[in-house]
Parts: structure tokens; sequence; C-alpha cells
């Protein structure tokens, strides 16, 4: 663990988000808040607890069904809904799912099939993935008979949720794009359900990328994850999602030192082509700060970090003598969306990426 170094969550802008999305993009809809891979990396226990007690979110997403039994374990008490998304291990935990009331999203015939013929699962609704052309998980079109007769067998007349994942709604919107196509699909696999007398309950299509873009409203339910946490999913300059980042990373100065042009530091011995100061920060790949943020420019702190970040600091370049002593802390980001926008840019990297890499090493600290 760090000291002066930390993660600081204003669980307060979380809630805002969520008042902001369900105002301005989905009045209607039901939220499912995906907070795999530990909310984002802001903590998926506090998260969750804070967005069901004081946010008013009442069913959640994971990847796996370790991440939802870590959640049931954390906050018994709490009468949330939690669905397992991809790595169900269904067979494996027939007898917990229904114990700990966890939903496995069921994205292949075989699943559909256990889930059916075992009584473990009687009490949780059937949801259903299904493969719109991201050819990732899911059922396909061309499975669909093999599906409904196997429903029929088991005499299932209603889905209680029909979903389909979409593999590039983070691309400005075109009108003859992958997400129309897969939305149009959507529909005839929809379709090909009714004319069969199967009908459905519920169903969702929309991640970020599709709500800050306003498509896949019309489904029951959206999907959001990276937006609730503040970034913009969607590639565009344009600003779509005003949300604000609900973190902000602190990190403490070790040392700050005066060298001469010429003078070399670090790993590889970054040599400096000017005079002037170097201030070393406790935070390094270790902590999950990516080696390609070598050399970045920080516009809010106007400094660069300079030569390569190491596993346990990193160093920033000024000129002039920084106004900063040794124990300050500085942000790398904070709930200016800009900031971890830059970080990004000059990466080559996706928020969900910078967000998720910060390690355990890293306390999480909360503000509510
Ligand atoms: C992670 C995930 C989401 C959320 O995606 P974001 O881009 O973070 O909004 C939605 N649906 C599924 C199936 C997911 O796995």
């Amino acid at each position: 663990m760090r000291s002066g170094t930390r993660l600081i969550v204003d669980l307060s802008l979380l809630k805002k988000n969520i008042e902001l999305l369900k105002k301005e993009y989905a009045p209607e809809n039901e939220i499912i808040f995906m907070i795999k891979a530990d909310a984002y990396g802001h903590g998926i226990e506090q998260v969750l607890e804070y967005s069901f007690t004081e946010a008013g979110i009442k069913i959640f997403g994971v990847a796996s069904f370790e991440e939802a039994l870590f959640c049931r374990k954390a906050l018994p008490e709490l009468d949330f809904d939690i669905w397992v998304f991809s790595d169900l291990a269904l067979f494996e935990n027939k007898s917990n799912y229904q114990k700990y009331k966890i939903t496995p999203v069921l994205h292949d015939i075989e699943q559909v099939e256990i889930f059916n013929k075992n009584i473990e699962f009687k009490s949780l609704p059937l949801v259903i993935k299904f493969n719109t052309g991201m050819n990732r998980l899911g059922i396909s079109e061309d499975e669909l008979s093999e599906l409904i007769i196997l429903l029929k067998n088991h005499n299932i007349k209603s889905i209680d949720h029909i979903m389909t994942h979409l593999s590039s709604s983070y691309l400005p919107k075109r009108s003859d794009d992958m997400t129309s196509a897969q939305l149009l699909r959507f529909e005839k696999i929809k379709e090909e359900l009714k004319k069969n007398d199967i009908s459905f309950k519920a169903s969702s299509c929309a991640n970020s990328g599709a709500i800050e873009q306003k498509r896949g409203l019309e489904e029951s339910h959206i999907r959001p994850g990276l937006m609730l946490y503040g970034p913009q999913s969607t590639f565009t300059k344009k600003r779509l999602w005003k949300g604000s980042l609900i973190s902000k990373l602190e990190v403490r100065i070790l040392k700050i030192s005066t060298l001469k042009s010429g003078e070399t530091f670090g790993y590889g011995n970054t040599r400096l082509s000017e005079d002037g100061y170097l201030i070393n920060l406790a935070i390094g790949y270790g902590d999950g700060i990516s080696t390609s943020l070598q050399n970045t420019y920080l516009k809010h702190l106007d400094l660069q970090i300079k030569g390569r970040v190491n596993m346990d600091m990193l160093f920033l370049f000024s000129k002039t003598k920084p106004k900063l002593s040794v124990g300050d802390q500085i942000t790398l980001w904070s709930e200016d969306y800009q900031q971890i926008q830059e970080l990004c840019e000059a990466s080559g990297r996706i928020p969900y990426e910078i967000l998720t890499n910060i390690t355990q090493r890293v306390p999480r600290v909360y503000n509510k």
C-alpha cells in the first residue's frame, strides 16, 4: 500500500452522473450498472453499496461468477440483483447461483439447457444473450431454431430478458454502421421469437457508447459502465457526455532535484537537454501507470512526464523552480474530464484501461 498516493473516489459525483444519465438520456429505461473489474478500478463493494442505497440502482452486472459472489458476501444485507455476463462456470456453480441469488446471462444453447434442466436455477430469471455480429458470446441467428425447440421442450413461453452486445457503439454514428446492422439483427431475432409464440419481458443492448449517442434506448433496460465513472466512451472530440470523473489520483512528491543540462536520471539514463527541476513522484507502473505515458505533457500541471515511467516512481520536469515541496500531493487526474482525456490521447490508451489498471497498491479513499 501507499500512503501519500491514493485514488480518491467521490461517490456523490457518481450519484450526479446517474441522475444526469436518467434525466437527459434515459428517463424511461431501467439501469443495469456494470461494475465488473472492481467497478472499473474504483472499488466494487463501495460503488455497489452506494449506488444501491443512495442512487436507486437495483441491478448490477459483472463478468465472472466470483465477482458476483464477492459482492453478495460483502453486502449480504442488501437486496440487489447481480448478473454475470461472461465467465459463468454454470455447471460448477450450479447450487450457488440460486443460493446467492446471482443471475447468469446465458450465452449458448448448452447453458440454456443446463439452466432449464436443473431445479437449482428454478427461482432465477431466464436471461439470454444473442450474438448480432460481435461474434464473441451469444446465441446466433442460425442457432435460433435450436433454441426455440429447446424452450418449447421445456414448455417455456416467455424469456425474462433478452439482450445483445454492440461491438462498435463508441464510433460516431453513421447511418450504415455496425451498430445499425446489429440493432436490425436484434429486431429480427425478436420477430422470430414472437413468431414462435415466445415472448420476452425485458430487453437491453445499449452500453455507454450507444447511450451517449441515444441509440438502443427503445429497449426496456440499458447497461452503462464507463460513462457513470465519468469518461466518455464515444471517440469524438465533441463532448457528448458531460459526466464528471468520479475519481482523483493524488500522488505524493518524494523528491525535487535540480539537474543540469547533460545530466541523466532513472532507468535508461534519460539525458536532460536543458537545466531544470526533476520532481520525483510516488507512483509507477507497479501502481498501474503505463510506460506509454513517457514524455506526456500534463496540461493541468504545466509539467511533462520525463523519461521512462519506473516501477515505483515517475519524474516530472520543470524548467523553472516549481511551487511545490517534498511531501506535497499533486493530481495526475481529477474530476475535470479533460485531464484523463489528455492522458488517453498521449498514451493511445482508452479510459477503460487507464482506470482499471490502477493496482491495489494505491489505496482507494471514499468521499460521499
Ligand atoms: C462491460 C459491458 C457493458 C458496459 O460497457 P461500457 O462501454 O463500459 O458502458 C455493457 N454490456 C456488456 C455485456 C458488458 O460486458
